[in-house]
């Protein structure tokens, strides 16, 4: 029996894409010794995403759709596909094309070298938009500084992993799931491949610089509670700062001296009161994941699909 390799991807609103990745892989897996199956995930999308989906899984039977309720998310979607699929490896990618489907032959022989999960690394690319490439370095500098796991610059959720990888994955029960994390953090043998990244097919980036961020701080409060720490070494600092501060005071007192500080004083207040914010913010973070996680709601809700283990 030759082995099953499960493809998954996650769609919203990618209409355009679709037909053009699936034509793609099905031209690299055809004539390779595996099955293979391609299940797409129609994110809640509100353009025809879910019809052109539904025409291809009647014109060939190894494709496989999830429908949502409604639009759960980037994470939501890998992960529900991650959760469907039983092939003895699985491969996700992006449905734009920005991540090439050539380089499934590469992972693939990786994969059968022994590895078990084969990520891969994105070239800092000049021809991405400069505040991607910006927000993106950023982005993993602040993650890795203040988390535990290292996570390396330019890895996204273009993988593959053994059904070993996959079945430990599917017990996690996280709220918003941070999936590159997750993995990075289980182990097992990982190999890493370089690659430069293609221009988006068609249609827009669904990313924007705060949904970056909050990812950003989702990656990091998801993994550690550094910032948690570093709310106490403030504290400590500036308590030792006012200590330091005492004799210069008490000598004015003792000498007579007028001390002039409105200035300084309204300085003072509105520094500490923003750190005083900051910190609560970040308590409150840590607060509202207890919170959601406590109410052990589903990552995502199906309304459709044609998987068998589904229906
Ligand atoms: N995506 C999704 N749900 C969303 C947003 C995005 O399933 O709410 C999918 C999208 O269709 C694509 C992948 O996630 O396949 C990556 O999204 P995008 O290309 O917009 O992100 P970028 O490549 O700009 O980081
Ligand atoms: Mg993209």
């Amino acid at each position: 029996m030759s082995k099953k390799v499960s493809i998954v991807i996650p769609a919203y609103n990618e209409q355009d894409n679709l037909v053009a990745i699936v034509d793609r892989l099905e031209n690299i897996m055809e004539g390779r010794s595996y099955n293979f199956e391609i299940i797409l995930v129609d994110d809640g999308s509100k353009d025809k995403t879910l019809s052109v989906i539904k025409a291809m899984t009647l014109a060939r039977k190894n494709i496989f759709y999830i429908e949502f309720s409604r639009n759960f998310g980037h994470q939501p979607a890998l992960k529900a596909g991650l959760d469907h699929a039983d092939g003895d490896c699985v491969i996700s990618l992006d449905a734009d094309l920005q991540h090439p489907p050539e380089l499934l032959v590469q992972m693939l022989e990786k994969w059968e070298e022994g590895y078990e999960v084969v990520y891969t690394r994105r070239h800092e690319d000049r021809s991405l938009p400069y505040k991607k490439r910006v927000t993106s370095s950023l982005y993993y500098r602040l993650l890795n500084s203040l988390s535990d796991i290292e996570i390396e610059p330019g890895t996204a959720d273009f993988r593959l992993m053994d059904k070993k990888v996959v079945d430990v994955f599917k017990e996690f029960n996280e709220n918003e799931p941070f999936i590159r994390g997750l993995i990075k953090w289980m182990g097992f043998k990982q190999f890493a491949i370089d690659y430069t990244p293609n221009q988006r097919f068609s249609g827009e980036s669904k990313y924007n610089v705060s949904k970056m961020l909050r990812l950003a701080m989702h990656g990091v409060t998801s993994f550690s509670i550094k910032p948690l720490y570093t709310a106490v070494y403030l504290g400590f600092i500036f308590s030792f700062l006012s200590v330091l501060y005492i004799p210069y005071v008490l000598h004015a007192l003792y000498t007579g001296k007028e001390v002039d500080g409105w200035a300084s004083t309204i300085v003072t207040i509105v520094f500490f009161g923003g750190l005083h914010l900051i910190i609560l913010g970040i308590i409150g973070i840590y607060m509202g994941k207890m919170f959601l996680q406590s109410k052990n709601r589903p990552n995502y809700i199906i309304r459709s699909s044609n998987l068998v283990n589904l229906v």
